[in-house]
């Protein structure tokens, strides 16, 4: 506990969303007092502005003036906001530190922290995690980068409790002392590169999470990613891995259809695969990971056989929607880039006819040129990274453009013969045309419910 770092304090809070009001109140609760930042304006903000002014919180909107670094003794940035923006510079330049709205929660947190970062899988092994903790009756919570904030749950769990948390490169650039108990690296691919430079600087904002780990803390790395095990000689936490492809010495991995946990010498097998509610193999890399840390953490096997047995994965991601006419319809609008796009690829059983596209993260579509040959039957194009696409792609199977999402499940649905899957997995940012990912997956569901009414199919959404 560090509250003498927030009492009495006078601090700024950048960016009026979920994460920065609920560290502002959390500040205000603690003793500091706190100025709320935010660049947007209008109506949109008015529950905001309500909540804020409801506590007797300063703000100010439609841009960040001086008042943001004038007599402050730090400022917390929220994830969305760049580090290079004019007031963050010069707040640097006066010496006012810049933090992360993690960083300053940990500050109150008195449970041990499970951290999850990576490029990709982090929601669906963080909302795994806390399903087995809850099925083994422990004292938890999730939250993090999956939308309910730090700041919010930090003071619901005791030292006897968990909190687990999703974290993303954004929130762990700036940190100073936050330390999870266990942390656990996913995988490290080229996510991002639209905002890290390269993927050297996206893969030390990733080994932040273990830097002030100490010898009884521990990290969880994936074995059979070339990036995570760069990790493995990075600070003085205890290592354990998951493998898909070898056995590891500490950790989970996989032995004839089973995962097996493996833990100073003794072994113990915990499910067989077959029976995980999750599907394809880079769930089973994050069934792998969250066994290992729930090994970590003690939890016994019989609760870690059930909830894997029940979990049946998160919305958006892979999810499966409706079968009309034969044709399966998946959403997999979290997709954002090209590796979840790889791998949906090989979880969904082909024919495949692909609706990719949207805003560009600055990845490499040809890497998916293997698999559109063997496994999709046609590609259906949208939003801004439509002619990348084509360039990489169009030349391997029958490619289509379309104007809307609407346009493209009705033209998916056209190509489509009974047995093959329209998948929605874009590879690709929603903002060029949508709010969100969730509002992309939504919209997507809403289209196939239509095609779905007007064929008489059931559908369960
Ligand atoms: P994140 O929170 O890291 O974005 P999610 O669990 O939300 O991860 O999944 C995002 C996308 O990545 C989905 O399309 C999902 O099917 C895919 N995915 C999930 N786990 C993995 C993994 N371990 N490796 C690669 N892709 C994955």
């Amino acid at each position: 506990m560090r509250k003498d770092r927030i009492i009495g304090k006078r601090i700024s809070v950048l960016g009026m969303a979920r994460s920065g009001i609920s560290c502002a109140k959390l500040l205000k609760k603690t003793g500091a007092e706190v100025f709320a930042s935010e660049i947007k304006s209008g109506e949109p903000l008015t529950p905001q502005i309500n909540q804020l002014k409801a506590l007797g919180i300063d703000f100010e909107t439609g841009g960040h003036t001086l008042k943001v670094i004038w007599d402050k003794d730090f400022i917390v940035v929220s994830p969305g906001i760049p580090l290079d923006i004019p007031i963050l510079r010069q707040a640097e330049n006066s010496g006012i530190p810049v933090f992360s709205e993690i960083e300053v929660a940990f500050w109150l947190a008195d449970a041990k922290i499970v951290g999850i970062t990576g490029s990709n899988g982090k929601t669906t092994t963080t909302t795994l995690v806390g399903e087995i903790l809850k099925e083994d009756q422990r004292e938890c919570r999730v939250g993090g980068n999956i939308g309910i904030p730090f700041s919010s749950i930090v003071e619901e769990v005791s030292s006897n409790g968990i909190l687990v948390l999703e974290l993303s490169s954004f929130q762990l650039e700036r940190i100073e002392e936050f330390k999870p108990h266990i942390a656990s690296v996913l995988n490290i691919t080229p996510d991002h590169l639209d905002r890290h430079p390269n993927l050297k600087s996206y893969m030390e904002a990733k080994l932040r999470i273990l830097e002030n780990q100490a010898e009884d803390d521990f990290a969880v790395l994936n074995a059979d990613d070339e990036n995570s095990q760069k990790l493995a000689s990075c600070g003085k936490s205890r290592k354990a891995f998951f493998s898909l492809k070898k056995e590891v010495e500490q950790g989970t991995f996989i032995r004839k259809g089973k995962i097996v946990s493996r833990w100073d010498g003794k072994e113990k097998e915990i499910i067989e695969t077959s029976q995980i509610g999750i599907k394809g193999p880079h769930n089973l890399y994050n069934a792998c990971a969250a066994g290992a840390i729930c090994a970590i953490l003690g939890i016994t096997f019989k609760s870690m056989q059930k909830a894997l047995r029940t979990f049946k994965g998160v919305e958006h991601r892979l999810e499966q929607v409706a079968v009309i006419s034969g044709v399966n319809f998946v959403n997999d609008s979290k997709a954002t880039n090209v590796e979840s796009v790889w791998y949906a690829l090989q979880s969904v059983s082909p024919p495949i006819i692909l609706i990719a596209g949207g805003k560009d993260k600055g990845g490499n579509f040809s890497k998916l040129r293997e698999l559109v040959q063997k496994n999709v039957k046609a590609l259906i194009l949208i939003g801004e990274a439509k002619e990348k696409l084509k360039d990489a792609l169009g030349d391997l199977v029958p490619t289509f453009y379309s104007d809307s999402l609407k346009e493209a499940v009705g033209l998916g649905f056209k190509k489509a013969s009974p047995k093959d899957v329209v998948l929605l997995s874009p590879g690709c940012a929603s903002f060029d045309m949508f709010k969100d990912y969730q509002h992309r997956g939504d919209m997507f569901k809403f289209c196939v419910k239509e095609i779905a009414q007007k064929h008489g199919a059931a559908i369960n959404l």
